[in-house]
């Protein structure tokens, strides 16, 4: 008799949370680029404990029929790729269809979505079977509440760290969220009382003010150039605002925020001397290009990514930060009489 089985969906999915969902944070940053992903001009994530005891995210995005709904909680189900081809043009940020069913697995969760043409659609999930359904309300949009979350796996309960430690990772996501997206308003509630909001209005040097301060804002210089497969643009802070961690460094690729050392060093070396030994600057580099050139596909957080014309890239930035420079006249240009 055979001793090999196919794992029910259930374990399977349990299993797959074990990578997606590491923390409130990774829920957070999962629901937010599906409102990002569905069009939405604002989304709103309300917190209750650092997201340990509850998660809600609200958007107005283009919501779910409810078909949809039902299907989004399949494991591997997404309307965002359909074959080979799709995942080397992937331009939004989920395509692994593994979100939905990996946070509905782990906690007790309920959605309400319409995509505004009739009545909406309600479920009830609790670790990831569903326990009941109905009709809500018509508002385009989708609200999704996660609670309890890891209540039926301890042993990830029990690595949480402290309330405080949970919302400063909650507060990196939408941080980055929003300087990867400043058309989208993030409003961000943690019990009750309002922590974050950007007016999303498409205003990048606005969002710095937001998350760094006026004083930071005050401080940077835009960038702006074009190569046949490349467009970047973004601000570089003076070398006069440094930090001790390059966590100010931020570098979008295709409105996703990702972790790049190569192109964090392209950029240092952009600044060249112009920093004190061993200081990072606040940068948010947003670069666009042509996705069949970026590898997303990756890891599952999907921060980390490939470049197939990384050296190109590197030398560009590392140009542009120094060219910004010389236009402000902090390094002599060598090659010009003075
Ligand atoms: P992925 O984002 O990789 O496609 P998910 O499990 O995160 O996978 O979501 C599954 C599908 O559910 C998405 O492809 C999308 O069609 C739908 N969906 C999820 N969240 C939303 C939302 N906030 N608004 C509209 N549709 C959504
Ligand atoms: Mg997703």
């Amino acid at each position: 008799m055979a001793r090999i089985r196919l794992m029910p969906d259930h374990l399977a999915n349990k299993i797959a949370a074990g990578e997606v969902v590491e923390r409130p944070a990774s829920v957070v940053k999962e629901l937010v680029e599906n409102s990002i992903d569905a069009g939405a001009t604002w989304v709103k994530v309300d917190l209750m404990e650092a997201g340990l005891q509850r998660i809600r995210i609200t958007d107005d995005g283009a919501g779910m029929d409810e078909e949809d709904c039902e299907i989004a909680f399949y494991r591997h189900a997404t309307s965002k790729i359909l074959d080979e081809n799709d995942l080397f043009h992937v331009r939004s940020l989920g395509f692994r269809g593994e979100a939905l069913a990996s946070i509905a697995a782990v906690s007790r969760l309920s959605i309400q979505t319409s995509t505004g043409d009739s009545a909406g659609t309600k479920m009830n999930l609790e670790g990831g079977h569903f326990v009941s359904r109905g009709k809500s309300d018509a508002r385009k949009g989708t609200d999704i509440t996660v609670e309890e979350l890891f209540f039926n796996t301890p042993a990830r309960l029990k690595y949480m760290k402290t309330i405080h430690t949970e919302l400063g990772h909650v507060t990196d996501v939408l941080n980055r969220m929003a300087l990867a997206h400043p058309e989208v308003q993030f409003i961000c509630t943690h019990n009750e009382k309002q922590i974050f909001k950007t007016n999303g209005r498409g205003d990048l040097l606005q969002v710095i003010a937001n998350i760094y301060g006026m004083n930071v804002a005050k401080k940077m210089i835009p960038i702006e150039v074009e190569t046949a497969d490349f467009k970047v643009d973004g601000y570089i802070a003076k070398p006069e605002v440094y930090r001790a961690s390059r966590n100010y460094m931020s570098t979008i690729i295709n409105g996703r925020f990702i972790r790049s050392i190569p192109l964090n060093k392209a950029v240092l070396q952009g600044y060249h001397t112009l920093l004190p030994i061993g200081k990072s600057p606040i940068v948010v580099l947003n670069i666009n290009m042509d996705p069949i050139l970026v590898d997303v596909n990756v890891h599952p957080s999907k921060m980390e990514v490939r470049f197939s014309k990384e050296k190109e890239l590197y030398d560009l930035l590392e140009e542009t930060v120094r060219q910004a420079f010389r236009k402000q006249t902090l390094i002599p240009d060598v090659s010009q009489p003075s």
